[in-house]
């Protein structure tokens, strides 16, 4: 199912203070695909959720689901699922019995529990009880509960951020394909950049209650339009420039930009987007191995530029060199923020 959510407004009041949790936040989420909503811890991500829900009335805009309004639908009729960070998987219940349970009021499902059970690779733990399974295999299972009441939509709340890295790597490609194979229509939210890019067909990123930008995980990451989504998906260079069509000056020269502009400008380069030529232009401060790359630093004057290459570049502190591009500089759209 298609989910469109437009201006959507929340605001509650805390000790005589007003708090806009969602502001002016539209999205749509194709049928089948996965939204990754990130975004800072207290930027608005749960309470957008909520209001998906159901569970928290807007102040105002819509959501509606192919089309129709689902604003005055109660939460256990909108046939939307929500998974959270801890497991919600109830004590005294085998895993297969919660899954049969959650089949329980279909006429027609549209998998059995033997299928799911054996989708999410949980076919030898079907007799468990949750204090029999570890962290992930209780998120795991939590989520195959969710799909077995085959939700329009399934909302997972930080699903993954109580599990240690390895674990949590692994149960995302499995959750992914588990989707994927479900056609499962899902939003995610989370603080983790990684698992955002990671996952995402859409990626949002979230910033005080703001969407700030939506698009495949790739466009976000190489075209920003602010520095505030530059700074969420990695490390990013922002210099002032004056544009000139395709070129902008900067403090060190000319650069070539990814779309023609007039006038003062900020520009984003990624650190890997440079190269280290022998030169006079820059300082070399800081040079820091990191096993995939070797991260530099460099001063021209008031500006500071970080760069990343292989390394196999032999330069070293106190040397001087100059900087390429190997690709047009991005120009922002906000002069600020
Ligand atoms: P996130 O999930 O991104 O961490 P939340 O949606 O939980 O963010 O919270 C967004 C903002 O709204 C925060 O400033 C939070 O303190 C505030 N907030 C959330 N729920 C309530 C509530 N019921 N009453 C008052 N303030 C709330
Ligand atoms: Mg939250």
């Amino acid at each position: 199912m298609q989910l469109d959510i437009k201006d959507l407004n929340k605001s509650f009041w805390s000790h005589g203070q007003r708090v806009d949790a969602v502001r002016h936040f539209s999205l749509r989420v194709a049928s089948g695909s996965l939204t990754i909503i990130l975004g800072p811890s207290g930027c608005g991500k749960s309470t957008l959720l909520r209001l998906i829900a159901g569970l928290d009335t807007p102040d105002s805009g819509t959501i509606s689901l192919d089309d129709r309004p689902i604003d005055r639908i109660p939460p256990e009729k909108r046939g939307i699922g929500l998974v959270f960070q801890e497991d919600s998987l109830f004590p005294n219940m085998t895993l297969e019995d919660q899954i049969r349970w959650a089949l329980s009021n279909k006429t027609k499902p549209r998998f059995s529990v033997e299928q799911l059970l054996d989708m999410g690779g949980m076919t030898a733990l079907r007799r468990r009880y949750p204090h029999q399974l570890s962290g992930g295999e209780r998120q795991r299972g939590a989520i195959l509960r969710s799909l077995a009441a085959e939700p329009k939509v399934l909302l997972l709340d930080e699903p993954f951020s109580r599990l240690d890295a390895p674990l949590r790597d692994a149960l995302r490609r499995e959750v992914r394909s588990l989707f994927r194979t479900t056609q499962t229509t899902a939003i995610l939210v989370t603080h983790d950049q990684e698992e955002g890019m990671a996952l995402a067909d859409q990626l949002v990123v979230m910033e005080s209650g703001r969407s700030l930008q939506a698009g495949t995980p790739q466009s976000l990451y190489a075209f920003p339009t602010n520095a505030l989504v530059a700074g969420f998906l990695g490390r990013a260079n922002i210099i002032v420039a004056q544009a000139e069509g395709l070129f902008a000056q900067t403090v060190f020269g000319p650069l070539p930009i990814h779309r023609p502009a007039q006038g003062p400008v900020r520009l984003m380069i990624r650190p890997e987007h440079f190269e280290l030529l022998k030169g006079e232009q820059f300082l070399i401060t800081d040079k820091e191995f990191r096993g995939h790359d070797v991260s530099w630093r460099l001063i021209s004057g008031e500006l500071e530029v970080l760069v990343h290459t292989d390394w196999e570049q032999d330069f070293r502190p106190g040397q001087r060199v100059d900087i390429r591009l190997r690709r047009p500089a991005v120009v922002l759209e906000e002069s600020s923020g």
